[in-house]
């Protein structure tokens, strides 16, 4: 495992959870209202657990299962849903089944990636676990055996009448690729398919320029050796090779289409539709490749627990996560819940959970939570009940005013995939300096051929200001829509506060107070429903573990920014508080709202 901390940041977005806990089944999916059976689908205000336990359902309110349990009994699925569980879905680890893979056949090493020594390598997170004295191997799931291990997995999850597939470290292989030095994978049967994926994708006149004549006997591995490419330096020249590009794409769109007839494959044996939802970060091109087939993600997202702070990159995920149309269901990393469980910060946590459901995603209940460190492998953080159950009731009691809710968002920034490729047009910082500014945007997806989104004239015409980053790589359809803002005077290129400032003037502005996220939401298409307002307080003390409270606030919407609504009642919503009417008045056409006192995160709901 790579000691660097770019690596170690990359570990822990990337990284798994382990399934230690058993059992379930249960009824089928809930019945659509069309004819067609849909999928089940994470609503705003769901509770979710990663694993099982009907001991806690009630305290929590849960109504959904994200991982659930490494053995499904049956029954136990059916007991859920008889407790309020609505989608229970099932996991099955891509890397973390290393014991049951080895049981599973005597030739278990055939299952596992090879790296370009031709050796087997283990899971660099998992290097503290061992079974019948074999370690955690990586296994390789361009492999036959590996894959008829899935399949009896896939079985067991459908014999349990899950309503719901969930896949941890889904991205298998294609993360051995690029991972420190793990130099993946080059066993034959990866280079068995790269061969099918050059004689799909490349002509014989390239193949010819880059020294291919036959392709029936072409192996990469060899062929790189034979141009002299050692072991010991294959990393570090890696993205240089020829080849390299394709060999990534090709395990990476292998990956994806694994992945998608796994899910089928689990519909089809099932008979009903199920959710599909898997472990990604959204952290890379790579990790979003997936995105068109999920039904929500669900994953770990880095906090950076050690901070102290109310953190800014999930909002970014979360935006991300909107632009591409699928709900997150999220954890952190194991190095976060590590940080927590050895300081015990209840507190932060919170903020957490407040940050996730006041951005439309659902931060998962903290009663078992994977823990790692370098120094110490694995171990879990069981979160107190008192600490955490009343903030997720607090969710429940006011699902009405996150189902179904979307951003209130007049700025668009804009995401391209093809960029992010080349390491370009990062809008990280963007959405970071957006969100503290209290500016309300979402972020648009321009895709690729590895991500089937593309910008949408309707959508972007909506807009009253499109944000882009330098050096965009999109194609030229994409293009030309921006082209059109651009003419419209709507585009904003990075950074030109002055521009933004001109195309949407400070849409909320706040007296007496300083740090706190003011997130609207609105539901779409309907204009007499409430408009909630989530104020998220930031001003976090990271010695006590504690918020600290902010009192008599003045907040100041532009009238235009709500669609010109004038707005007679607000009330306020808080957990462990009982809710109030709050005073507006006017100044001029722009509604000011008194808001006495925040703690943690308030819902304001704003009605005509
Ligand atoms: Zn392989």
């Amino acid at each position: 495992m790579s000691k660097t901390a770019n690596a170690i940041r990359t570990m822990f977005r990337t990284t798994t959870l382990l399934m230690l806990f058993a059992c379930v089944n249960g009824p089928s999916v809930a019945p659509a209202r069309s004819e067609t059976p849909l999928r089940p689908a994470l609503k705003r205000s769901d509770v979710v657990f990663l694993y099982d336990n009907p001991s806690l359902y009630e305290a929590y309110g849960c109504t959904v299962l994200g991982w659930g349990q490494s053995v499904p009994t049956p029954g136990r699925l059916q007991l859920a849903h008889t407790k309020g569980v609505r989608l229970f879905a099932e996991s099955v680890g891509f890397l973390t089944e290393f014991s049951r893979v080895i049981d599973f056949s005597p030739d278990f090493l055939d299952a596992a990636c090879r790296n370009f020594a031709g050796q087997p390598f283990i899971v660099p997170w998992l290097w503290d676990f061992k079974h019948r004295g074999q370690p955690s191997w990586w296994w390789r799931t361009n492999s036959p055996l590996y894959r008829k291990y899935l399949e009896s997995r896939l079985e067991e999850v459908v014999r349990a009448k899950a309503d719901g597939l969930h896949i941890d470290d889904y991205s298998g292989t294609f993360t051995a690729v690029t991972w420190g030095k793990l130099s993946g994978c080059f066993c034959r049967h990866c280079m068995a398919g790269f061969r099918d994926y050059l004689a799909k994708n490349l002509s014989k006149d390239i193949l010819a320029a880059l020294g291919i004549r036959d392709l029936g006997t072409f192996d990469y591995r060899a062929y790189l050796l034979a141009r002299g490419v050692k072991a010991e330096d294959y990393d570090r020249r890696r993205s240089q090779l020829p080849l390299a590009g394709e060999f990534y794409d090709f395990q990476v769109t292998a990956n994806t289409e694994f992945v998608t007839r796994f899910h089928r494959r689990a519909e089809k044996l099932r008979g009903v539709p199920m959710s599909l939802a898997v472990n990604s970060n959204l952290g890379s091109p790579a990790a979003l490749a997936i995105a068109p087939h999920l039904t929500y993600f669900c994953c770990e997202v880095e906090t950076g627990a050690a901070a102290r702070a109310v953190p800014m990159h999930p909002v970014y995920v979360y935006k991300l996560a909107d632009g591409l149309s699928r709900p997150g269901a999220s954890t952190t990393g194991g190095w976060d819940w590590a940080y927590v469980s050895d300081h015990k910060l209840p507190g932060l946590v919170r903020t957490w959970i407040a940050l996730s459901y006041a951005f439309g995603h659902n931060f998962m209940v903290p009663h078992y939570q994977w823990c790692y460190t370098d120094k110490r492998g694995s171990f879990w953080y069981s979160g107190p009940t008192e600490e955490y159950a009343w903030l997720y009731r607090f969710v429940r009691q006011n699902a009405r005013l996150l189902d179904g809710y979307e951003a209130v968002a007049p700025v668009a920034v804009v995401y391209d995939n093809a960029a992010r490729r080349r390491q370009q047009a990062d809008v990280e910082p963007i959405c970071t300096a957006l969100a503290e500014r209290n500016v309300p945007f979402t972020i648009v997806v321009a895709g690729d051929d590895w991500l089937d989104y593309r910008l949408d004239a309707a959508s972007l015409a909506r807009r009253k200001a499109v944000i882009v980053a330098e050096r965009l790589v999109m194609d030229k359809t994409q293009r030309e829509l921006l082209a059109a803002i651009d003419r419209a005077g709507r585009l904003v290129r990075w950074p030109d506060d002055k521009r933004l400032e001109q195309l949407v003037p400070a849409p909320v502005r706040l007296e007496g107070v300083g740090d706190m996220l003011v997130v609207p939401r609105e539901l779409p298409g309907n204009t007499k429903s409430s408009l909630v307002v989530h104020l998220l307080n930031r001003r976090y003390d990271g010695q006590k573990d504690a918020m600290t409270l902010q009192t008599n606030l003045m907040l100041r919407p532009r009238h235009d920014f709500v669609g010109g609504r004038k707005f007679a009642r607000a009330m306020l919503h808080a957990p462990q508080t009982p809710s109030i009417s709050l005073r507006i008045t006017f100044d001029g056409q722009d509604p000011r709202i008194e808001v006495p006192r925040l703690d943690l995160w308030a819902i304001l709901e704003l009605n005509e």
